[in-house]
């Protein structure tokens, strides 16, 4: 894949941690990929975008996938799953990969197996996000990478999923849940639900019809993790939105909304696409205030 000076690529790196207070946040490197710039911001001009968000000569923008490893006193949870390992040379061409999923090893790096994990909680089903929760084993064959761990999605996500229009059959991929309803493992959320103390799943839309947001509450800070509500730090504003919303009005009602009570709580707004920061605190209008990682 051809790599762009004006890309820095930070991921290589691994993230700090974010410390709430009894309960910690650590990004995990699910993979790298390029997209046309002008789909991840919708309707806004190119000349305002690209300001801020450097494009290479093809007009691609370079974004990560990193779950999010939520390690609380109860238990060890993720958020989404990175692109996963199972994507055909045809598809990394498409999506232009330009970096392998290495949660796994992350993982280890935290002392964790893949039997440790005890949820997964899906942001929503698109391959971006749910491409890690079926990989290729050493032997070639497909198996839930998470063997234990239970599967929260809301149950409007996966009817959509189990059968998607002519659109969402593009992103949502049927390989990337083979074999999980039959586990057993898989759980449907309908609206709000506390996982474990201190996380908490809400139901969304916007994004997709079942997208799901999830706060995050420690003794000291909390963070809320708004999944492709909220790509990266340059979709502020709130009618900075990408041309894959589903339901672009309810994105822009869930965003302002949610920042409004962020500020409110002062509450930390974590990425999963961002190839500049982990995370940061946004002000009354929308500013960047601190960044993390
Ligand atoms: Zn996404």
């Amino acid at each position: 894949m051809t790599h762009h000076a004006t890309s820095p690529r930070p991921a290589s790196e691994p993230a700090p941690t974010l410390e709430l207070g009894g309960i910690t946040i650590d990004w995990l490197r699910g993979g790298n990929n390029q997209l046309d710039g002008g789909t991840m911001f919708g309707a806004v001009p190119k000349l305002l975008w690209n300001k801020r968000y450097p494009a290479d000569s093809d007009n691609y923008i370079e974004l990560l996938n990193h779950p999010l490893l939520i390690r609380t006193p109860e238990a060890n949870l993720l958020i989404d799953t990175g692109l996963g390992n199972k994507l055909s040379k045809k598809q990394e061409k498409i999506f232009r990969v330009t970096r392998p999923w290495e949660v796994i090893e992350d993982l280890h790096r935290f002392g964790l197996g893949r039997e440790d994990i005890d949820y997964v909680l899906f942001s929503h089903g698109d391959f971006d996000h749910a491409g890690g929760v079926v990989m290729v084993n050493p032997s070639g064959d497909l198996e839930l990478t998470y063997p234990r761990a239970r599967h929260l999605m809301q149950r409007r996500e996966w009817e959509d999923i189990s059968a998607p229009n002519s659109r969402a059959a593009h992103t949502y991929f049927p390989v990337n849940f083979e074999g999980l309803e039959a586990s057993g493992l898989l759980e449907l959320v309908d609206g709000e639900a506390e996982v474990v103390p201190g996380v908490t799943l809400r139901h969304s839309g916007g994004h997709t019809r079942g997208h799901q947001v999830v706060m995050i509450e420690g003794d000291q800070a909390s963070a809320l993790h708004m999944g492709d509500l909220f790509p990266t730090h340059h979709h502020a504003n709130p009618l900075w939105i990408m041309a894959y919303d589903n339901f672009p009005l309810r994105v822009i009602e869930e965003k302002e909304a949610l920042f409004g009570e962020c500020l409110r709580k002062n509450c930390w707004l974590t990425f999963y696409h961002d190839f500049q920061m982990r995370a940061c605190r946004l002000g009354a209008n929308q500013e960047v205030v601190e960044t993390f990682g």
